[in-house]
């Protein structure tokens, strides 16, 4: 199928079927805001759940963390953002789109150049090399202007500049300011790490692609803070965490090998105080390569700024009695950007005796569904009863649902189209000896399982 087309597809799917819908669509909608809805929240739970589970519950050196989404905003004067966030904004004078106009002059002349034209030469520069803009072919410019990516709000009510605050801009800041809380209170040894998942909120100016690039989105991100290293030595724990990297993306969320890419940042493109950065690419169907996170060895950068901005001591005491500001190594996830990576790798049509079935792939132990319970026909209360008792029994291992509506055909249709791995369809044999069908929605074969059994027998399906 035509790449762009199945992109369309996803999104048309995720509105039909409850996974995702346009936010605020009854008053019109709002560009680039996105609603999860009843399928969609189990997904992305499920999805954070397999993530908290490889990288906190089963590891002894890391341990989770919930922040506040508003700090004071010094936090974000330490980290760099309310400075770092200033891109040189450019309008085109004819369409009056707004593009980055670092952005379009790294096209032209590459990374290293363009970062040597000063924000106020942008503008102007634009114009001489004749770079068009992208929205309609012109190429005349206003001037670059600031444009802060913090979403700004003011605490209280009133709005001046004294009560001036940010909505965060990612998570892991709130894991830096809580590096001395965690420290006293978690009698943690280095090398340890701390993880969280939360909403983070940019302004961004380009965004698009459905989930891809928000507004507001949410975040898994990861600090392990480690020993100052000699030399070398940060690459063992900076390789380890890339081989659990490359696990969770293959075995907890079933993405192809082949669709994942590991781009390494180019020196200019690396933040000065890092000294490895890398993106992790899915080749997303519409628009091609596109970062769901990036993993990078920060060094001592991130502390020590909040050290001297703070004036708090952010040290860690080893066991010589000697101190000094551990290094870090940040795995930081895109959980909206991963979702919308799972439902590609999921989507499929197949060509069913000359009828195309679509059906969501996902891995079973994250689809948002795991069994659905049918009564074979739903005015006979017979078996509509015993569909129940069964559904109300599996219900309490794992997410389930009953459905009587309509034929097994158009259920069986529903529950491929939300990924929903096993259907149990309750007919009139059941109640005669005691088993039902089991349908499973990869192969469309169905067994015959006891209804005694059928615990133990999902519970080894999920394990
Ligand atoms: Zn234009």
């Amino acid at each position: 199928m035509p790449e762009q087309n199945k992109m369309e597809k996803i999104v048309s799917l995720c509105k039909r079927r409850g996974f995702i819908f346009p936010d605020s669509e009854i008053y019109g909608g709002l560009a680039n805001a996105w609603d999860y809805g009843p399928y969609g929240v189990e997904l992305k739970n499920n999805i954070a759940a397999a993530w908290w589970k490889r990288f906190v519950r089963t590891r002894d050196d890391m341990v989770g963390l919930d922040s506040a989404i508003i700090t004071n905003p010094k936090v974000w004067e330490a980290s760099g953002h309310v400075a770092n966030f200033n891109d040189p904004l450019v309008d085109c004078l004819k369409c009056k789109a707004r593009h980055r106009g670092d952005k379009l002059l790294e096209e032209k002349i590459g990374v290293a150049e363009a970062a040597k034209i000063p924000f106020e030469q942008v503008g102007r520069k634009l114009a001489e090399l004749k770079i068009t803009c992208p929205s309609c072919g012109a190429a005349s410019w206003t001037e670059a202007r600031k444009f802060n990516l913090l979403f700004e709000t003011n605490i209280g009510v009133v709005a001046d500049a004294k009560n001036k605050a940010y909505l965060r801009g990612e998570t892991a800041q709130g894991i830096f300011i809580n590096f001395k809380n965690i420290v006293d209170t978690m009698r943690k040894k280095l090398p340890f790490g701390v993880a969280q998942i939360g909403k983070a909120f940019r302004n961004e100016i380009t965004p698009g692609n459905f989930i891809y690039r928000t507004r507001e989105f949410e975040q898994m991100e990861i600090e392990y803070f480690i020993e100052p290293p000699k030399q070398d030595e940060w690459k063992k724990p900076f390789e380890e965490w890339q081989a659990e990297i490359k696990k969770f993306f293959k075995d907890d969320l079933g993405i192809g090998e082949e669709h994942l890419r590991w781009r390494r940042h180019e020196d200019d493109e690396r933040s000065f105080y890092s000294k490895d950065t890398y993106d992790v690419e899915y080749d997303f169907p519409s628009f091609g390569w596109g970062e769901l996170m990036g993993f990078a060895y920060r060094t001592d950068y991130d502390l020590k700024q909040h050290i001297k901005y703070s004036g708090a001591d952010l040290s860690f005491t080893g066991d010589d009695g000697k101190k000094f500001v551990p290094h870090v190594i940040e795995p930081s996830f895109g959980l909206t950007r991963t979702l919308l990576s799972v439902l590609c790798e999921a989507y499929r049509e197949e060509d069913v005796k000359g009828e195309i079935r679509i059906v969501l792939k996902f891995r079973k132990n994250i689809a948002p569904v795991k069994i659905a319970v049918f009564p074979l026909l739903k005015n006979k209360p017979e078996l509509v009863k015993k569909a129940r008792e069964i559904y109300d029994r599996l219900k309490l291992a794992c997410a389930c649902e009953f459905d009587d509506n309509g034929n097994i055909g158009k259920r069986y249709r529903r529950q491929d189209e939300i990924g929903t791995p096993y259907c149990v369809t309750v007919d009139f044999d059941s109640l005669d000896k005691g088993d039902v069908t089991v349908r499973d929605r990869d192969t469309m074969e169905q067994e015959r399982v006891e209804i005694d059994k059928l615990e133990g027998y999902f519970a080894e399906k999920f394990k």
